[in-house]
């Protein structure tokens, strides 16, 4: 249980950690107090706005929009490595998250899927909007990254918190990408790496100056390092366009086949094949030993017994017909 850091504190903390903040309009009595709880405080969330300019994503996070009031986070990272302060109370960011993630994050043990959305985290969480598309593609600039470590850092550090009260959206709430994107030299934006680098910055003073260092590759050993499933399914599956039914039939009949009910299928189909194949071999086979007995006793042809013969082959094959659509 942590009582949240006033504002002055908050503008304190992040200064010692070597952050360059700027404080925007009347963030420190800009809240969402009067709407619901503001701490205990547990742990601090890393977003990305989804936006791109820096004063103009500084505005929507303070101002919010006709969906969700503002403040929209505590602080916003701008590309240019500023922290702009919008908040020092309850604030839009993290909405209903999973009540298991945050019991780990108290407890500072090993996150587990977040698969509920039942526990609000817009009192628990202090929030970070880092200025980003969040499609993928667009940087976050080393000096935006390193930003962000110490605004976690600076937070933890006053807490007494270790890394592991540091958690991205997409670890909190069903179906949340962000934080998502390239970090400059260190690959997809890395939630398991971010902690350990605010872990390497909690191991020394505030003042230290060499956190902007990654201290190990992200992606040398594992690409996939700190990638959530949702991530990945993402990156594979909607990126590859296929998770529409691919015919009317198909459309008309299930209207939710998944990427894998396709793979499914075709193997379904290809087990069919073969065993249709397979029979074909048979029968032909079969024919063509009968045909060369018949001419070579000079027998007359029994259809009955030739049909019989036929029927015989195909059923001594190990037939599978597994199509079940
Ligand atoms: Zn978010």
């Amino acid at each position: 249980m942590a009582t949240p850091l006033s504002a002055t504190k908050l503008l304190a903390v992040l200064k010692a950690e070597g952050c360059k903040v700027v404080e925007y309009r009347s963030w420190r009595t800009h809240n969402r107090n009067s709407k619901g709880a503001w701490g205990p405080v547990n742990g601090v969330m890393i977003h990305h706005t989804v936006s791109s300019g820096e004063d103009s994503s500084v505005a929507l996070c303070y101002n919010g929009h006709t969906l969700l009031p503002g403040p929209l986070c505590h602080t916003v990272g701008g590309k240019s490595g500023k922290l702009y302060m919008v908040s020092a109370g309850r604030a839009n960011h993290a909405g209903s998250g999973d009540g298991d993630v945050l019991r780990a994050v108290i407890n500072e043990t090993a996150l587990p899927a977040d698969n509920q959305a039942n526990t609000d985290g817009n009192s628990r969480f202090y929030g970070l909007e880092i200025v980003n598309l969040g499609n993928g593609k667009d940087t976050y600039p080393a000096t935006q990254y390193d930003a962000a470590v110490r605004w976690a850092a600076a937070i933890c550090r006053a807490h007494g918190w270790g890394a592991a009260s540091v958690i991205g959206h997409k670890e909190w709430q069903p179906g949340k990408i962000d934080p998502h994107g390239p970090v400059e030299g260190r690959g997809p934006f890395n939630m398991t790496a971010f902690r350990r680098d605010v872990a390497e910055r909690l191991k020394n003073a505030a003042s230290w100056s060499s956190g902007s260092t990654p201290s190990t590759p992200d992606t040398a050993e594992d690409p996939m390092a700190g990638m959530t499933k949702q991530d990945i399914y993402e990156a594979v599956w909607r990126t590859d366009a296929i998770t529409a039914p691919a015919t009317a039939t198909d459309r008309a009949t299930n209207k939710t086949w998944e990427p894998q009910s396709y793979l499914k299928d075709i193997g379904n189909r290809v087990r069919s094949m073969d065993s249709r194949l397979a029979a074909q071999s048979a029968a032909i086979t079969e024919l063509t030993r009968t045909v060369t007995q018949l001419a070579t006793n000079s027998e007359s042809l029994d259809a009955d017994a030739l049909v019989h013969r036929i029927e015989q082959a195909i059923e001594a094959i190990d037939i599978r017909l597994e199509v079940t659509s």
